[in-house]
């Protein structure tokens, strides 16, 4: 089982440096690049690279050496009707790495316009998507510096803020952010800023994360929250405006406390006792998940008081929690 793991990263490595190669050559692949702002040393830094537009490409760096069982085990090489043809053609490849720096899977995006915008690879032995987290390798020294991380949703988002000099920045690969990533970041910083896109599907992870935070935040952590506008994402606003605007993003960040009771009262009138109902109700689960921020928790509720007009012993004893003084 650990022989089987070291080769299929051992063919991960080997793709990874054919895709590194490519790029050097393609003037499609470089342009591209170019256009995003993307230095050579920031290409360097995450190991960018080219998958040529052929089918196969691959062939010439694996040959007869290798089982197709074992390119198609690390989701290289896709096998149809008795052929064999790579799964990755004419986009620029990211390659993801685990902790360790081995490559476990890439991502890939379309060079300009095209579907899928991006492909990744399929879960394998060594790529489980749920938990890994983008970014992570590449920018260890300067997480543990900052003492925090920025999750943001993309892989050019973690590129170019790392290019700005955010190198904390990471993104949950492909899947929404979860508990596991949460916690696992968790375990290295005390803080984590979540930095999604401003469009609705941002927001809504953003809303997500909160969810998925609240179980995990102990009372020594911090979550905080950028909103940016409408037509941002961080690599768009910092191409626009530059790494100070993002600064200014971070400066006005909001507290997780903020982020909670603003995303509960959006779309209720909480100026009738329906509304403010209803803000309770949807508090209540989420109060509740907060298992391991007892403190934190109730001055959440002590603010929520304020925000429905009930004492925090009421709301405690309505949601069954014990209510404890203050400490
Ligand atoms: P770009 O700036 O290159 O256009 P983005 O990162 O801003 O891309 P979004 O549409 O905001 O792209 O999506 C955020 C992330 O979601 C992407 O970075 C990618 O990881 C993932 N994603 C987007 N589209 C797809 C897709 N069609 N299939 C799988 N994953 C996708
Ligand atoms: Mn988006
Ligand atoms: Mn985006
Ligand atoms: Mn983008």
């Amino acid at each position: 089982r650990r022989e089987r793991s070291e080769s299929l990263s051992d063919l991960m490595l080997k793709a990874q440096n054919f895709y590194i190669a490519e790029l050097a050559k393609s003037q499609i692949g470089l342009s591209y690049l170019k256009e995003r702002q993307i230095s050579e040393a920031t290409r360097q830094k995450f190991g960018l690279g080219y998958s040529p537009d052929n089918w196969q490409a691959l062939e010439a760096v694996f040959g007869e050496k290798y089982s197709s069982k074992a390119l198609e085990d690390c989701g290289l090489v896709i096998t149809k009707d008795g052929h064999r043809y790579d799964r990755f053609r004419g986009r620029v490849m990211f390659p993801i790495r685990n902790p360790r720096g081995q490559v476990i899977g890439f991502g890939a995006r379309v060079i300009g316009k095209g579907e899928p915008k991006y492909l990744n690879s399929p879960e394998t032995d060594i790529f489980k998507k749920g938990q890994e987290v983008y970014g992570l390798w590449e920018g260890r020294e300067a997480i543990r510096k900052a003492g925090r991380a920025i999750v943001c949703e993309g892989y050019m988002d973690v590129i170019q803020l790392s290019q700005a000099g955010f190198g904390e920045a990471v993104a949950a690969l492909g899947t929404a952010i979860g508990e596991a990533h949460i916690r696992k970041l968790f375990k290295i910083v005390p803080q984590i800023i979540f930095s999604f896109d401003g469009d609705d599907a941002g927001r809504h992870a953003a809303r997500r994360a909160l969810e998925q935070a609240l179980p995990v935040i102990t009372d020594t952590q911090e979550a905080r929250f950028i909103l940016l506008p409408p037509e941002h994402d961080p690599d768009s606003l910092i191409k626009a405006e530059g790494s100070e605007a993002y600064e200014r993003e971070i400066q006005h960040s909001f507290p997780l406390s903020t982020f909670f009771i603003d995303s509960l009262k959006a779309g209720k009138s909480m100026g009738t006792p329906e509304g403010r109902s209803q803000f309770l109700a949807e508090a209540k689960p989420l109060l509740l998940s907060m298992k391991e921020a007892p403190v934190l928790r109730q001055q959440l509720i002590g603010s929520i008081g304020l925000v429905v007009r009930m004492e925090p012993a009421e709301i405690c004893s309505l949601i069954g929690i014990p209510f404890a003084a203050a400490a």
